[in-house]
């Protein structure tokens, strides 16, 4: 299947608009139900240092993975991407970041790639544990050599009689420590064969992953993200795609986890700007409250103008224009690096607008946020990355230039 011809699919929860009472009905069940699961487990989370697994095998058992990803008439290449940032964008809001990317990482990269690229019985039998949450897969792209060049990666799949024998290292493995299943970028080697030095993605079991470090990280704590040696053997039928199509598989899954960022990023800047409204109203400095200084009250509320633009958007690319998908790309990398820097930047001005507190861990929440905010700029592809997609799409208007420039 090309990524290139997919038709193009509209969230059918959206299919009357991504507002209205039957997403809002959607949007109360599906934030219930992650506060429920998150909100007993964060804290003790943030202190080990290790993902949560059981909240996804109770989020799985729930059935939310299995409405997001299988539609009425069975498996759906798509599932409902519209489901899919109410879900990103409610986990943004309750504030723990690191749960709601862990959450991202199973529910969009890994299933998006396993509902579309998942063929073989092997990969199917993952792809229905994972929707049922027994089974918790992650995304291993990035090595120590890089993680922006993609096309560098040193980790080898060699062919064996009955499959692939895999070697290497994987630096930032994101639920690597609770994942079951590894999805790991591989350079193919067939000896001389067609495909020799391409990409492939293949699922590795954990059993095949030993921990070199854990990553000792600027926030995001309640994420366990370790540097792992790989180094095992998997059958055939765990080759994710056509051999050589590694890059393809894998940026569709990246597609999913960037608009998810994204979606992540709307809920969290809308917490931090209602937590600092709240502040602002009942704080009172020179005799009346805080809100009641012009200069504070406007900055809030030009975030807050960004913020509703930038709901717009990505509600927009998840109602099925464009798709998450190769024909979407660039559009998603757009919404990605612009919500990435934006939240940064909400977490920033509110947790100032509480003055001191802000800072202190343990009176406000805001520190944590800040934190865990900045690695939206990172993970799934920084900046740069994104902004190089944008660039590629550039087009010039050489018909204006021409009748409106006059260089002399
Ligand atoms: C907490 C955390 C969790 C992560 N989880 C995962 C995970 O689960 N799976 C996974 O595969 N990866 C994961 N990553 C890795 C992440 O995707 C990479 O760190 C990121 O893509 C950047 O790669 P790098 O660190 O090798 O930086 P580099 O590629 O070395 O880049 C360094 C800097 O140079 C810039 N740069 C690089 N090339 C160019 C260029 N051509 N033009 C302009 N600027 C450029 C980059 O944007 C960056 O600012 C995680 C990272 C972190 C911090």
């Amino acid at each position: 299947m090309s990524v290139v011809a997919a038709p193009a699919k509209t969230s059918r929860l959206f299919a009357a608009g991504p507002f209205g009472e039957r997403v809002e009905k959607a949007r109360n069940r599906v934030a219930g139900l992650l506060r429920q699961t998150f909100e007993p487990v964060a804290e003790r989370a943030e202190t080990e240092g290790l993902f949560p697994r059981d909240a996804l095998t109770r989020l799985g058992a729930a059935g939310l993975f299995q409405e997001r990803w299988d539609g009425a008439d069975g498996v759906d290449p798509y599932g409902d991407p519209g489901l899919g940032v109410i879900i990103a964008e409610e986990s943004g809001r309750l504030g723990h970041a690191s749960l709601s990317v862990g959450l991202s990482l199973h529910c969009e990269t890994v299933l998006s790639i396993l509902t579309r690229f998942g063929d073989t019985p092997l990969l199917a039998a993952y792809r229905a544990e994972a929707l049922e949450g027994r089974l918790v897969g992650c995304l291993g792209a990035s090595e120590p050599a890089g993680g922006s060049d993609l096309n560098g990666v040193r980790t080898v799949a060699r062919r064996t009689p009955g499959g692939w024998r895999v070697t290497g290292e994987k630096k930032y493995l994101s639920l690597g420590l609770v994942c079951d299943v590894a999805l790991l970028l591989c350079r193919l080697d067939e000896g001389s064969g067609p495909v020799a030095g391409r990409l492939g993605l293949l699922a590795v079991p954990a059993s095949g992953l030993t921990p070199r470090k854990r990553l000792s990280k600027a926030g995001t704590a309640a994420l366990d993200t370790t540097w792992m040696v790989v180094d095992t053997e998997v059958a055939d039928e765990a080759l994710v795609g056509r051999p050589g199509g590694g890059l393809l598989v894998a940026t569709w899954g990246l597609n999913h986890e960037r608009l998810s960022i994204a979606a992540q990023a709307v809920g969290g800047a809308a917490r931090a700007i209602a937590l600092a409204t709240a502040h602002l109203q009942r704080r009172e400095q020179f005799g009346k409250p805080l809100i009641e200084q012009q200069a504070l009250r406007l900055r809030l509320a030009e975030l807050s103008s960004r913020l509703v633009a930038l709901r717009y958007a990505v509600y927009a690319a998840a109602q099925g224009v464009p798709v998450p998908g190769a024909c979407g790309t660039r559009e998603i990398a757009a919404l990605k690096t612009t919500a990435a820097r934006f939240v940064e930047e909400v977490m920033s001005e509110c947790l100032h607008l509480f003055g001191g507190p802000g800072y202190l861990e343990d009176e406000t929440p805001m520190a944590r946020m800040w934190r865990d905010s900045r690695l939206a700029r990172l993970g799934g592809g920084t900046d740069e990355m994104m902004w190089e997609l944008v660039a590629g799409g550039l087009v010039p208007d050489h018909a204006a230039y021409d009748e409106s420039v006059d260089l002399g």
